[in-house]
This record gives structure tokens, C-alpha cells and sequence, in this order.
């Protein structure tokens, strides 16, 4: 049976012809044999199919028609969508100005008027033919394959969609379905990420999200607004007749040899729906971590982590930055025969091969929570939840996570280190959250540089600018030399609370010691009380002056007139009187450690370029005069170290997570980014774009 044919199995025993036996005797038979309802009864010599159909037509007051005596014209094939010919099980036979006919042997299927009518403007008029009849000739005039796109064209040729729609009275043609199908396949060909249809006052607007920035394409016609939208909502299997509520739907389609999958949803606005297609290219999924655009020492971290035998691996970052397709990198990395993998989607983007997903659907009591539920009966080694929202959902994932399973998932936070507060925020325990997270990834897409028009490139003030705000935010390095160890807790706690990193020495002998070893050159500043056994503040100023004139000295004194007047003689960058106050020590660190980064970025531009590798994309056909082509993630890693625990243990805050996991050698979004710049793989106006407002500034 090619379509459901229960209501004719009803309409027959309504009728007499059938009886409760009989009526079984059918419904077995034509299971069995793969025939319809009208064939089984001649079958069992019953009533013939042809008497079948007059019953039919009779019951609904429909003409019947033999279709095979019927040759339907190429323009009429044209005139219904091959998709909805198929779904519907239909066959046009007969067109005028005003109405068209289609044979159907369902007629209790009354969508297919809606959908037909609103597609093509006419009236919709149904005849009865037999469910063989209907698929014979759909063999016949429409073939299986559901290509949107011309067969006999190889490369699907790129006309403007003016030149499709000449003029309105073209309007009732098939030009509709071409022409959606054109803005499908532009879409795909631009390599875009969603197709957005948005009807304004006086135009439908078309934009195309490419590399994660939506360009304008030339308009459709206004006046094909409601045609464009009933047959977009049609292909996505959306009611075409509800025009007040959001919904969603999907479209499945084939491009030559490209399976396309797009998401459709439509919301009511002013002037009309609104619809967004984020279009989901199965080709894509081949990928793995080495794809992601990971730096080594990123990769290395994330392939050590992603491989734990438990624990929960946070992805975070806004909709759009690429969370999902790292998710998928590490399963398909970890797809291995020995692993059982579980996912629950909402919604599954891609297949996996291998994975068991599991698409979340609220309306149908599919929730996250649901499916987890479940999956842990199914004695997964790798679990995947698309999104923790909510308490329940991560207290499953927390209790999955400690009962020896690994959990992937993402969260809404634009840091790595925020995962933290909104797992608290949400209500979950510090103590869980301590035990449970072994890791958090805030990624971003940035554009990444065309590679054919890829030239070198002097940033301007501005970004070099920014560049050094942004080494602003690597602490600064601190030798403090003092004697009296009360003295020495008191500054050290106070530069270590204000982000510099601290070592110590007690007197002149061991900070020179201190310094021979630092062979990064990684000191900034050294402060120095000016009274000490063995070496004093006076002769380690001297040395340093000599040996290592780069690194400024501050002296602390007890300013007796002796001891200023012997400071004259040496070259320091500040002085601070003792008892130190803690916001003059900051403002006089503050002022040097700026001074230090002002000049090792004088270096670097300048003695040193072939260090920085700055480039920019002046524009092509290549990239479409952007300048940019494709896209490169851009990553901040927040490993949870026993360290960490113990402060998520202790519900420290954001800040000073932060501060921590960065004096442990954490890289911010930032900082990744600027490397990345550095390295000429994307702009540092790229980098500021994609971390604005993402950091908070702090040096006081
Ligand atoms: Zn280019």
C-alpha cells in the first residue's frame, strides 16, 4: 500500500462489502502481498478495483479517472513540486487559469488543497483514481529522486532570480519553486550557515549569514512574499495555514551529491512570516579535533582531557560559536568499537555514525532529563546532552559524571571560567560541581583570513593598542626583596590579590640568584627594601643597573635623609616609603609595568617582525571582496586542577577563579586570539570583535 488505505477498508464494511472476516482477510492479504485495497478485493475476487474506485468516488461525490488513460503534459509534472507530489500521493491531470486538478486516491487528505492552493494561487479540484494508478504514474512523471535543482544541468547554473521572475503575470507558473530552490542552492554554493526571508514594508528582504556575517542578496520580489513562504513552509512540512504562531520544520534535500538538511523556523511579524533556514551540510561532519584550529598546545591539553574515564566536560560560548561542532569532533575522535556513546539533541545536527542520538521533543515528554534518564540504563561510556538549563538536567549529568561515565555539554556563559557561577546560579551544589567538572572550553568564531588575497599588514594604533591592553592582562612578574617576613606577607599578598605573579628573596645575594635563573627574562620589575643582612637594597640596585638594565627598580625605605641621599646615585623607577601604602605601591607598579609592556611591544613591531606575522585579506573574488574566508576557532581552556577544586570547594568568585587559572597559565579567548592574529591566521579586529566586552577590566 502506497498510502494509508484504512478509510477505504472502513468505507467497505460500511458498505457491506466487507465483513468483520472478510474485512481481515484483506488486511492480511494485501499486507502480505504488498497490495492496495483495490487489488486485494479483485484478488480475492471480492469486488474488482475499478468497482472499488466508484465506491469511493460515490462516498466523497468525486469523479473517478483511469489514469493510464491519461497523458499528463511535462508543464503540468512542472506545476506541482516533485516533494509534494510524493508526499502527497497525487498527480496533477488537468490545469486552467483559475483551478487545477489532481488525482488522489486518499481523499480524506484534505492538506494537499491547502498546500496546493497556496502555492500556486488556484483553486484545487480532487478526482479519485486507484492508489496503483497514483504510484505507476508517479514513476512515470515524477522521479524518486527529491532534487530541488535541474537534472539535466550538471553544475546548477547561477542566474539572478530577476531573470527567473521576468514579470508578474509569470506569476502561476513554476518559476516559485525554482526560484526557492535557487536561493537554497546560492545559499549552499556561498558556503552560508543560515538563509533569512524577512518581510519588511516594502521589500522581502534575503540575507545570507556567511562566515557568521549576514549579507544582503539581491530582493525577491515582494509581491511573491506569501508563494516563497507557502512553498518553504511546504518543503519544511509546517502547517501552511497556521500564520499567527512560531513554528518549526525541516528540509531534506539533495544537491548532486550533497546530503542538505535545513532547519526552518518561522515566526508571525508585521508584515509577514518570517523565516530562518540554518542549513546543516552532512558533508561537514568528518571532523575531528585537528579540524577545530586548535594551537598544539590546545589540542594537546583537550586530547588528554577529553579521554578521562569520568567526570563532565563543559563547552560554553554564545548561539553561533561553534560549540556544537567541537562536541562533535571529540565524539567522533572518541568513537572507538570499545565505547557505547549516547547523545540527546535538541536538535540532532548531524548524524553520527555510530553514536546512538536521541532528539529531544518536550511536546512529546522527550525531555533531556527523560532521555538521560534512560541512557543510563543503557550502560554508556560517553554521554552527550546538548544543553544543561536546568537543575534536573545537571544534577543527571553530575550524577552520570560521578558514577563513572563521561558527559559532554554546553552552557551559556561567554567565559570558562563564568561555567562555574551559573552551575551555581542554576542550584547546583559547590561540592558536585568541585567533584564532578573536570573541565570548561569558551570558544568564539573568528573570520579567518582569505588565503588569496592574504597580504602583509602593519596594524594600525588602534589595534596595536588593543594588542597591548591585552598583554595588560598577563600578570606581571615581581622580584620582592625584603628581610622582615612580616613585611613581605603583607606586599606579596597585596600584588597577588592585584594579578602580578610573586617570587621572593630575602636579601641581594639571593635575588641576584633569582634572577641568573630567570632565563625567560620573565622578571618585570623588582622591588627592594633598601635595609638587609648581607647584601643591602643599595649594592643589589647597583648590580642589577649593571647586569640587567632592562628590569626597573623600586626601592622601599624607611626615608631617613642618608638613605635618599645615597638613592641618587643609582637608577630607580620609583621610590615608596615605608609602612607601604598599598594603593600608592599599586599606582607606582601600575605606571613601571605599563612602561615595561609599551616597550616590549616597541621591540616586537620593530626590531622584531618577522616574529609577528601580521596579514590581512585585501579583498578578491575568492572571498567575495571580504577579505575573509572560512573560519577559525578561537579557544580558552579552564582546566579544574585539585587547586581549582578546592576553590569552587570554597564558593570563591568568578574573578578570583580567574585570576588563579590564569596565573596558571590559562589563555583568555584573548589571549588566543591575538596569537592567532599574531600568527596571521585572522585580524586583531576580528579578535576584538568576536571578545568585545567579553573581559573584565581590573587592575586595582
Ligand atoms: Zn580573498
Amino acid at each position: 500500500m502506497h498510502v494509508n488505505e484504512d478509510f477505504l477498508l472502513d468505507l467497505l464494511m460500511e458498505n457491506g462489502v466487507l465483513n468483520q472476516e472478510s474485512y481481515e482477510e484483506v488486511l492480511a492479504t494485501s499486507h502480505e502481498h504488498g497490495l492496495s485495497v483495490g487489488a486485494t478485493c479483485e484478488k480475492l475476487e471480492i469486488m474488482s478495483a475499478a468497482d472499488v474506485l466508484v465506491l469511493l468516488a460515490a462516498e466523497y461525490d468525486l469523479e473517478s479517472v483511469n489514469l493510464a488513460h491519461y497523458k499528463i503534459p511535462k508543464e503540468l509534472v512542472k506545476l506541482v513540486p516533485n516533494d509534494v507530489a510524493h508526499r502527497y500521493q497525487i498527480v496533477p491531470i488537468g490545469s486552467d487559469e483559475e483551478s487545477l486538478t489532481i488525482a488522489m486516491a486518499d481523499p480524506t487528505d484534505v492538506q494537499v488543497f491547502d498546500a496546493l492552493s497556496h502555492l500556486l494561487e488556484k483553486d484545487v479540484q480532487g478526482v479519485v483514481a486507484t492508489s496503483d494508478d497514483i504510484s505507476e504514474a508517479l514513476n512515470k512523471y515524477y522521479n524518486e529522486d527529491l532534487t530541488f535543482v535541474d537534472d539535466d544541468d550538471d553544475e546548477p547554473e547561477i542566474i539572478g532570480f530577476s531573470e527567473i521572475i521576468q514579470d508578474e503575470s509569470d506569476v502561476d507558473e513554476t518559476p516559485i519553486v525554482q526560484l526557492v530552490s535557487l536561493i537554497i542552492v546560492k545559499a549552499y554554493q556561498a558556503k552560508a550557515s543560515d538563509i533569512h526571508i524577512e518581510p519588511l514594508e516594502d521589500k522581502l528582504r534575503l540575507r545570507y549569514r556567511i562566515d557568521g556575517i549576514l549579507h544582503e542578496i539581491e530582493d525577491p520580489p515582494k509581491y511573491l512574499q506569501n508563494n516563497i513562504t507557502s512553498r518553504l513552509k511546504i518543503m519544511a512540512r509546517i502547517d501552511i495555514t497556521e500564520k499567527r504562531l512560531p513554528q518549526d520544520g525541516r528540509i531534506s534535500m539533495r544537491l548532486k551529491d550533497v546530503d542538505l538538511d535545513l532547519r526552518v523556523s518561522s515566526i508571525p511579524t508585521t508584515y509577514g512570516e518570517s523565516l530562518v533556514m540554518r542549513i546543516l551540510d552532512k558533508s561537514n561532519i568528518k571532523l575531528g579535533i585537528p579540524e577545530l584550529g586548535m594551537f598544539a598546545d590546545d589540542q594537546q591539553i583537550i586530547e588528554r582531557i577529553i579521554t578521562y574515564p569520568d567526570g563532565i566536560f563543559l563547552v560554553t560560548g554564545p548561539t553561533g560559536s561553534g560549540k556544537t561542532t567541537s562536541l562533535y569532533a571529540f565524539l567522533n575522535t572518541l568513537n572507538l568499537p570499545d565505547r557505547k556513546i549516547i547523545t540527546a539533541e535538541d536538535p540532532i545536527e548531524y548524524d553520527l555514525q555510530g553514536i546512538n542520538q536521541c532528539q529531544v521533543n518536550v511536546t512529546k515528554g522527550m525531555t533531556f532529563v527523560k532521555i538521560l534518564r534512560s541512557m543510563l540504563r543503557q550502560a554508556p561510556n560517553i554521554i552527550m546532552v546538548g544543553e544543561i538549563r536546568d537543575l534536573e538536567t545537571a544534577s543527571i549529568a553530575i550524577q552520570a559524571s560521578l558514577t563513572g561515565h563521561m558527559v559532554f555539554s554546553t552552557l551559556h556563559t561567554n567565559d570558562a571560567t563564568s561555567a562555574i557561577a551559573r552551575l551555581t546560579d542554576i542550584g547546583v551544589q559547590p561540592f558536585l560541581i568541585a567533584s564532578a567538572l573536570k573541565a570548561v572550553m569558551a570558544q568564539r568564531l573568528c573570520r579567518r583570513i582569505c588565503d588569496a588575497c592574504k597580504q602583509p599588514y602593519q596594524p594600525t594604533e588602534l589595534e596595536l593598542e588593543y594588542l597591548e591592553m591585552s598583554r595588560n592582562k598577563e600578570p606581571g612578574h615581581i622580584l620582592l626583596v625584603e628581610d622582615d617576613p612580616a613585611t613581605q606577607k603583607l606586599i606579596k599578598k597585596i600584588l597577588f590579590r592585584n594579578d602580578f605573579k610573586v617570587k621572593t628573596a630575602k636579601n641581594g645575594i639571593e635575588a641576584l640568584e633569582v634572577l641568573a635563573k630567570d632565563d625567560e627574562r620573565k622578571i618585570d620589575i623588582v622591588i627592594t627594601d633598601l635595609q638587609m643582612p648581607e647584601m643591602d637594597g643599595h649594592d643589589l640596585t647597583k648590580a642589577i643597573n649593571e647586569q640587567y638594565h632592562h628590569i626597573p627598580v623600586v626601592i622601599m625605605s624607611g626615608a631617613d635623609q642618608e638613605e635618599l641621599d645615597k638613592m641618587t646615585q643609582l637608577e630607580i623607577k620609583g621610590c615608596l616609603l615605608k609602612p607601604i601604602n598599598s594603593l600608592h605601591l599599586l599606582n607606582t607598579l601600575q605606571r613601571i609595568y605599563s612602561k615595561v609592556l609599551k616597550r616590549r611591544l616597541d621591540e616586537s613591531s620593530s626590531g622584531q617582525n618577522d616574529i609577528l606575522k601580521w596579514s590581512k585579506g585585501c579583498g578578491c573574488q575568492v572571498c567575495g571582496n571580504s577579505g575573509y574566508k572560512g573560519r577559525l576557532g578561537i579557544y580558552e581552556i579552564f582546566h579544574i586542577n585539585p587547586e581549582i577544586q578546592e576553590m569552587i570547594f570554597k564558593q570563591e568568585s568568578t574573578a578570583s577563579l580567574r585570576h588563579r587559572a590564569r596565573g596558571m597559565g590559562m589563555r583568555t579567548l584573548r589571549d588566543d586570539g591575538v596569537r592567532k592574529a599574531t600568527s596571521g591566521l585572522t585580524t586583531i579586529e576580528e579578535v576584538i570583535r568576536m571578545t568585545v566586552d567579553n573581559e573584565v577590566e581590573k587592575f586595582n
